[in-house]
């Protein structure tokens, strides 16, 4: 089978190195796009102390978690050991202790269905501060061993590289859906077709497939819509801050979700990562501003005052692609058959992202190996 991938993030890159894996022909292109939301993600690997509620979500994101072991193992078999994925283990710190008996008692009854939650404790400041030491004095935490650390870039290059390695191509370029449908509303083209898809048109060139992997992100809108599909994604914009620590060991420090939106981790060399704004409405503005300096800032310092000496690195902007509710969008598109779209991974994608494009090459060779209904995932429930 000859499928193309649109769009090279952590979703594409994963449906491509799938599909390719198992024998097909890819061509996947990516038009290296400013505020790829991969490139800019922070990287917590930990849907256990989410403040998602949703059942169908926590089965994804079980797969999600188990996806990432088989990945790490399977990329260093094509020598690609360099993927910053480490299980450092996460906690939920704060002063109030109901909240956190509140937070320990959702995690244990998600340990009953997850056991890759690993070993939850409750830590006092001391034990906090110990794992985390910029963190300022006070806070109490609940831990779990079971939440782990993943630099998106690393790892989609990895998936990508791998892809190459099993005979895939890799493109940069633009593409645009071509299908019958165009053809066929003008009297053209084969009404039995049922506007199919045809293929891509690659930097203007025409590349034929028998199906067609729309892993846009925040983009997949306007790509759609050229096909006259409404696809209610949009770009939310995320501002997060890198910083550097000087001669400090930083590679095993667990990530740290303080009671707001923010959150802290950190990656091997001393950096820290801090973030991030959320952005809602924000259309595709990649400009790094005052304000979002200062939210990120204030938030990051205001919980872990230890960081105020460390170097500023980088300033990274994002576009989380939102959809209209929490869950991921998986499945084809009813209204150009041979289409499948994976989007919508909102503020989880680097979480969800290798396991949710597995899953999108599955549906196009009609080898799903999940074990749960797919339905509330349908692209259908958007129209
Ligand atoms: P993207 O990574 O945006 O990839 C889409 C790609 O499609 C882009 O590379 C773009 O260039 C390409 N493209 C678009 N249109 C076309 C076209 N017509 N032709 C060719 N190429 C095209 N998730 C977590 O799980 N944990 C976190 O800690 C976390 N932190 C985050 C922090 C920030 C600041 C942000 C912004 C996001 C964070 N996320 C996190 C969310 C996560 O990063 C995203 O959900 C995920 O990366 C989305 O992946 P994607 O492949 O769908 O989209």
């Amino acid at each position: 089978m000859k499928v193309v991938v649109i769009g090279a993030g952590i979703v594409g890159a994963s449906a491509a190195y799938h599909l390719a894996k198992s024998g097909h022909e890819v061509i996947i292109v990516d038009k290296r796009e400013d505020g790829e939301a991969t490139a800019a993600g922070a990287g917590i690997v930990c849907p256990w102390l989410s403040n998602v509620t949703d059942p169908h979500w926590h089965q994804l994101a079980k797969e999600a978690f188990l996806c990432y072991s088989s990945l790490v193992e399977e990329l260093g078999a094509f020598g690609e050991g360099n993927l910053g994925y480490k299980l450092v283990g996460a906690m939920r710190v704060s002063e109030d202790e109901t909240e956190l008996d509140r937070i320990e008692v959702l995690v244990r009854e998600r340990k009953e269905v997850s056991s890759e939650v690993g070993e939850i404790s409750r830590l006092d400041s001391e034990g906090v501060q110990k794992l985390f030491p910029p963190l300022k004095e006070g806070f109490g935490a609940v831990h779990v061993t079971g939440g782990a650390r993943v630099d998106g870039r690393l790892f989609r290059d990895a998936m990508l590289r791998a892809a190459k390695n099993v005979g895939a191509i890799v493109l940069e370029g633009t593409g645009q859906l071509i299908s019958e449908s165009v053809d066929w509303k003008k009297g053209k083209g084969d009404p039995h077709g049922e506007g199919r898809v045809k293929g891509v048109r690659i930097n203007g060139e025409v590349v034929l497939a028998d199906s067609v992997v729309v892993t846009a992100g925040a983009w997949a809108k306007e790509l759609l819509e050229t096909e006259s599909v409404s696809f209610s994604v949009e770009p939310q914009k995320g501002q997060i801050l890198h910083l550097e620590l000087d001669q400090v060991d930083t590679g095993d420090w667990p990530v740290v979700l303080p009671p707001s939106s923010h959150y802290l981790l950190a990656f091997d060399g001393g950096r820290i990562v801090v973030g991030a704004t959320r952005e809602t409405g924000s259309g595709f503005d990649y400009r790094v501003t005052a304000a979002g300096v200062n939210e990120v800032l204030t938030e990051a310092l205001s919980v872990a005052p230890g960081l105020a000496d460390g170097m500023v690195k980088d300033m990274r902007v994002g576009f989380r692609p939102v959809g209209p509710d929490v869950l991921p969008i998986v499945g084809n598109l009813r209204k150009i058959p041979g289409v499948v779209v994976a989007n919508g991974l909102g503020a989880s994608g680097l979480t969800l992202g290798p396991y949710i494009g597995r899953l999108a090459g599955e549906i196009v060779t009609g080898t799903v190996s999940a074990e749960f209904d797919l339905s509330p995932f349908s692209p259908e429930r958007m129209v």
